[in-house]
């Protein structure tokens, strides 16, 4: 950890002093409402003020459950994750910084007593997880569990409205553009934190979920003082002050800000989200400009969030536009072949060079969270596959397979050849991706199925359960996906109903096929990229889809001699072995190369020029044929096995091949 944040302090210094180049940085992340306003259940009594509504949104996550799979056992390792850290060890640190006494033992790495970032997990991405995850099962006691949190924090808020876990005069160095106090210099601080507004976003945020998913007045309460405290901060700043301010990394300040007038309708949030804006980092996006490059990712995806909220909550186009080029950018000039975002310096590089920066610490897990997020609101405004196929990407290769069997979390997902997964520890890692990670899988639910008046959107393929009460149908799920390549959906209904199926038809399985009740259906996508079932539907309908996935070799954009491996939406990874690897190199943010040196890129030679071809099934590698999902490659010098990233465990891996020279 002391190497690590010594690095970080470095690197927001150095910031400061980019800064005035027209370059930024820093580093984030986020968490805020859950869709905050979409997904406010009725019973909240919620108006609305949105200007933007989505063409389609997704259930509340009350109406679905999973199914026992792959993602039913993350979501059960995460709750009981959740359930293992004591309310007592979470407010330490706040109730020491609110002047009252603790006795509980600290929490240790990023939540320990003098940790840059105390309170952003124990106060914020905690109470988001427990919000989510009561949402996502209905457990109770975990609810009751987060509540009496709820009330711990409230204890420790300061009168004017601050909550924290370090004092406000952290936020008051700001305003010079510095996070030391005046008298000292980076060899001398002992008196710091990282990033001030970023943690308290994560504790906004985890607040209103805390009142959206269960409904906690109390939780409420404190965010709208919180968003008191943090308006009344912004508003005498000069936009000098500001600017100085938001060199220094401040999450979806932008965001909680909106989504707190969302659920109120007070005008000074939207004025605060607004005032919260990161100009020099909006501005060339606004202009379609790619000015990515040298930026730390994961402090500035949550602001694109916050510009997806902005434009729901205002209409301001200019805010969609930033959003949606802002997703494009990054999605296809900036994304490494799982699709994770960051290179080894948690930032982006120039486009289309993603295969010179291949890193033990690439893939900062938390980007793939907020990227995702993010990917639901485009989805909402204009329904289309390509999002969920995006989405999907992310969610089998990224999220599943980054949390170990204890439900440990991961922080980079290694793109060096050699690299392997490294987990963080129950008490004494909470990185800004464990934040995210107990999040992920809490909310598991939320984006499988989404729906308009007359349609249901069957977005991802999970064993689940799904509530339609406005029709009174239930759809159930069944699949073990993507270990099979097909899935079932069943209706179940009071009395013969009428809507839509909405079938994604991924880009990845051009043979897909539909039967009702054992009849074959016409499966041609519409434009969206849905197959239309329409009909009235009676109790006891059976959908059947066969998802054939095929093998492909896919190009690495910039790196002509690079090529990566797919077989429906998993990346393939190739095995490396064991050798050198021990349990202990396993606790870790990533692997550490210093340990064990990184492998040879593993090669392949294509026996034809078409089995060489980008996008074309490779004559190289081939299915093991025994139905599961093993691979080999064949004809050449070295032979390797593959499997899927997400079943790579303490093994070594490479998911990146480079073309053999010919002698
Ligand atoms: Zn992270």
């Amino acid at each position: 950890m002391s190497r690590e944040s010594v690095t970080r302090r470095a690197f927001l210094e150095i910031s400061a002093a980019v800064a005035a180049s027209g370059a930024l940085m820093p580093r984030e992340l986020w968490a805020a409402g859950q869709d905050a306003v979409v997904d406010v259940p009725s019973s909240n009594n919620h108006t609305g003020y949105e200007k933007v509504e989505w063409k389609a949104k997704p259930f509340p996550m009350a109406q679905v459950r999973l199914k026992p799979g792959l993602l039913k056992d993350m979501q059960e390792r995460d709750r009981v994750y959740l359930f293992m850290l004591p309310n007592d060890r979470l407010l330490h640190s706040f109730r020491l910084t609110a002047g009252k006494p603790s006795t509980a033992q600290p929490l240790g790495g990023w939540e320990a007593p003098d940790g840059d970032l105390r309170g952003h997990f124990a106060g914020g991405h905690y109470l988001s997880a427990c919000a989510l995850m009561y949402a996502a099962t209905g457990d109770e006691q975990l609810r009751v569990k987060a509540e009496a949190l709820v009330a711990g924090l409230a204890e420790c808020q300061q009168e004017d409205g601050y909550l924290g876990a370090y004092p406000t005069s952290m936020y008051d160095r700001m305003k010079k553009g510095s996070l030391l106090p005046d008298e000292q210099h980076w060899n001398g601080w002992t008196d710091h934190v990282w990033a001030p507004f970023y943690t308290f976003h994560k504790i906004m945020a985890g607040h209103l979920d805390m009142y959206v998913h269960c409904g906690s007045e109390t939780a409420l309460n404190t965010a709208r003082r919180m968003g008191d405290w943090a308006v009344q901060w912004v508003t005498p700043l000069t936009d000098e002050q500001m600017d100085k301010v938001q060199r220094i990394e401040h999450g979806g300040m932008n965001e909680a800000l909106f989504n707190l007038y969302a659920l109120t309708g007070e005008k000074k949030y939207l004025e605060g989200g607004l005032r919260f804006e990161h100009k020099r980092f909006f501005e060339p996006l606004a202009a379609r400009q790619d000015k990515l490059d040298g930026l730390h990712t994961n402090t500035n995806i949550p602001k694109v969030i916050g510009a997806a909220r902005g434009y729901e909550l205002t209409g301001d186009e200019r805010y969609k536009g930033i959003a949606e080029f802002f997703w494009q950018t990054v999605v296809d000039h900036h994304t490494f072949a799982p699709g994770g975002t960051s290179n080894a310096n948690e930032g982006w590089s120039a486009p289309d060079t993603a295969g010179s920066h291949l890193a033990a610490h690439g893939q900062e897990c938390c980007c793939s969270y907020n990227m995702l997020k993010l990917t639901r609101h485009l989805f909402g405004w204009k329904p289309d596959a390509r999002w969920m196929d995006y989405y999907e990407r992310l969610l089998w290769n990224v999220r599943a397979g980054t949390q170990s069997t204890d439900g440990m979390l991961m922080y980079y997902l290694a793109t060096i050849p050699g690299g392997w997964k490294t987990f963080g520890e129950a008490y004494d890692s909470f990185w800004c991706c464990t934040g995210t990670g107990v999040e992920e899988y809490a909310k598991l639910v939320d984006t499988i199925y989404f729906h308009d008046e007359n349609a249901v959107y069957v977005n991802q393929f999970v064993s689940s359960e799904l509530s339609w009460p406005e029709k009174r149908a239930r759809l159930t799920q069944q699949t073990s996906f993507p270990e099979e390549e097909r899935t079932s959906i069943v209706v179940h209904a009071e009395k013969p109903v009428s809507f839509a199926l909405k079938l994604r038809a991924p880009h990845w399985s051009p043979k897909i096929a539909v039967s009702v009740n054992g009849i074959a259906e016409k499966a041609v996508a519409g434009s969206d990229g849905y197959l239309l079932l329409e009909r009235t539907w009676k109790s006891g309908d059976r959908v059947e889809v066969s998802l054939p996935m095929t093998l492909r070799q896919e190009p690495v954009a910039g790196s002509p001699e690079l090529a990566t491996l797919a077989y429906g939406p998993l990346v393939l990874a190739a095995c490396m072995g064991r050798d050198g690897l021990s349990t202990e190199m396993s606790v870790n943010q990533g692997p550490d190369m210093n340990r064990l040196p990184a492998l040879p890129m593993p090669q392949f030679e294509a026996a034809s020029a078409a089995g060489a071809e980008a996008g074309k099934e490779p004559s190289w590698v081939k299915t093991s044929g025994d139905g599961e999902l093993r691979f080999r490659t064949v004809g050449q010098i070295k032979e390797m096995e593959l499997k899927p990233l997400y079943q790579v465990m303490d093994e070594r891996y490479s998911v990146y091949w480079q073309k053999a020279r010919k002698g």
